[in-house]
């Protein structure tokens, strides 16, 4: 019983004449009409050229022989475009085979070559090459679903903006660089005022409208790429400052303060009758020997101290300050 395989690329690489045309017959008998090279530099021309599915390979051939053609083959081709290498050679030899099978070949097949053998084999190795094919294409959506499921599990889901878990990986990688380059460090943490009289008057669903609209403010403030903007919980957001001292961070904090208050979202029952936020600020020269969470700590506490001066303003405290 012969299956047709009209779409497959079978290149065949023989010097012989005598087997070129036996081969050439077999394939044709099967629906395919095989690509030619008599040597093993045409082959591997037409390799790179046509990207065949299956190379029915002559050891010997006139120039390099086919365990040469067979490993750059191998170092040639993508991810991709997989081919499947079958050795054709008169001798018998057992080293052959295993020589074949090392520089890249998958099967071996005697010459002179019969139809039978030769037509199942084939068929087996296309079998292979699309097996091959089906697992590539697998992996790469394999690799993209992970790709994907790291970036959610580092997203706030409301705002988009980086979460919780995000900052508290990537302030740890900053502190460190921060240390080896001996720059400072600033940490800011946002917290939306009177936030509960909003939610009261307007609804959780405004609620999470506002959340969003101050997030994009808050994306926007920090276009440096060693930046983190992150949603640290509920209304609170934080951001990493990497080589900011603590006017600068006070320069970021601000602008973020006032482009919010800019927004005049209605919160009437606040006594600034618009959405505000207050920050806490604290700066830190870091080093391997000071705790990473007491810079948070010290932010948080400054955030405190800003509620207390009335809200919407922003306060500073030095690392380890205001416990
Ligand atoms: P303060 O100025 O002292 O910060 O007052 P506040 O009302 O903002 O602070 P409080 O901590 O008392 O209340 C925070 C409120 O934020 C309560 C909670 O319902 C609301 N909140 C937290 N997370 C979310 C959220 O994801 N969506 C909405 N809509 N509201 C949230
Ligand atoms: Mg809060
Ligand atoms: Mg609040
Ligand atoms: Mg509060």
């Amino acid at each position: 019983m012969l299956r047709k395989y009209g779409k497959l690329k079978v290149l065949m690489v023989e010097d012989s004449k005598v087997a070129i045309k036996a081969i050439s017959g077999f394939l044709e008998e099967v629906g395919v009409q095989p690509l030619i090279a008599e040597t093993g530099r045409a082959a591997i021309e037409l390799y790179q050229r046509e990207l065949p599915d299956i190379i029915l390979l002559d050891i010997m051939l006139p120039d390099i022989d086919g365990f040469e053609v067979a490993k750059e083959v191998r170092k040639l081709q993508g991810k991709d475009d997989w081919t499947a290498i079958i050795f054709l050679s008169v001798m018998s030899k057992d080293e052959d085979l295993a020589k074949g099978i090392e520089a890249g070949g998958d099967d071996y097949l005697m010459k002179p070559v019969g139809r039978v053998v030769l037509q199942a084999k084939v068929a087996a190795m296309y079998r292979l090459v699309r097996m091959q094919r089906a697992l590539v294409k697998l992996t790469e959506q394999l690799n993209l679903a992970n790709h994907e499921l790291h970036r959610v599990s580092m997203t706030d889901g409301l705002t988009g903006i980086a979460n919780r878990r995000l900052f508290d990986e990537l302030l740890v990688r900053e502190w460190s660089r921060c240390a080896r380059i001996q720059k400072p460090l600033s940490i800011v943490m946002l917290d939306v005022d009177h936030f509960k009289e909003f939610n009261d008057k307007y609804g959780h669903q405004a609620g999470d409208e506002c959340l969003k609209m101050i997030a994009k403010e808050i994306a926007k403030a920090v276009p440096r790429g060693s930046d983190l903007a992150a949603r640290y919980g509920g209304e609170e957001f934080v951001l990493i400052l990497g080589e900011t001292d603590a006017e600068g961070a006070r320069m970021v904090a601000n602008r973020i303060r006032l482009q919010v208050a800019e927004l005049k979202m209605a919160n009437e029952d606040s006594p600034h009758k618009y959405v505000t936020v207050s920050c806490g600020i604290s700066t830190v020269l870091p080093s391997d020997d000071k705790p990473v969470e007491k810079l948070v700590k010290s932010a948080d506490n400054a955030l405190y101290l800003a509620k207390r001066q009335g809200r919407n303003t922003a306060a500073y405290l030095d690392y380890g300050q205001g416990d």
